[in-house]
């Protein structure tokens, strides 16, 4: 992310506080492999996840976040779609599409540990409360979730929306931006697994 903030913003300097805070997804693919792909489907349209190095977006047609993913491959002429790296937006993208989407085998090891048993027995602790959880989640979360949005969607949801409690699953780190932007609202994490040791090598002291 800091590469594409320096991408978008090249007359600014962009610092990470730690180098090593790079996304796994990102890197189970490299511009190398891709370009091998492109030539065994040459017709096909390279959309690129944002979660993404600056090398693959390089590679790539377009680049697209999971709050408009589906817009992007919609606008697309292209009938045939190959969308890197994650493959589980990619196939909640093509449950929202008719193109054929080829989906590069690529996963955030964060959201694939939230599991459908998490949100079956949290449903039932939790009667009230709306589902909500990020695209980059496996299709049997999807299935059972009221909402499927990305994480800035769930802070509009959870601001606008009449909904007291609310199961979240993305990255247990965004319980303490929902607390604290909603205060009078509860927020349940679907997994308490779900915590990106990437993401926490970000810490206050280094910033
Ligand atoms: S949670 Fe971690 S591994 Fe998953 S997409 Fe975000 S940075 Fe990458």
């Amino acid at each position: 992310m800091a590469e594409t903030a320096y991408i978008l913003c090249p007359d600014k300097i962009v610092l990470l506080p730690d180098i090593n805070a790079g996304c796994p997804m990102a890197n189970m693919i490299t511009a190398e492999k891709l370009r091998e792909k492109k030539k065994e489907v040459p017709a096909a349209t390279v959309v690129c996840y944002i979660n993404s190095t600056a090398e693959v977006k390089a590679d790539s047609d377009i680049c697209c976040t999971s709050a408009n993913a589906v817009k992007v491959v919609e606008s697309l002429n292209a009938q045939e779609i190959l969308f890197v790296p994650d493959q589980y937006l990619g196939h909640y993208v093509s449950t929202k599409t008719s193109k054929k989407m080829l989906l590069w085998p690529g996963f955030c090891p964060t959201h694939v540990r939230i599991q459908p048993e998490h949100i079956i027995r949290l449903r039932e602790e939790y009667p009230q409360a709306k589902v909500v959880v990020h695209p980059e989640c496996r299709p049997e979360v999807i299935a059972l979730a009221d909402e499927v949005l990305s994480t800035g969607g769930m802070c509009r949801y959870a601001r606008r929306s009449e909904v007291k409690e609310m199961i979240v699953g993305t990255e247990i780190g965004i319980i303490h931006r929902l607390k604290k932007e909603n205060p009078d609202k509860k927020f349940i994490p679907v997994s308490e697994q779900a915590i990106c040791p990437n993401m926490k090598l970000i810490t206050l002291e280094k910033v």
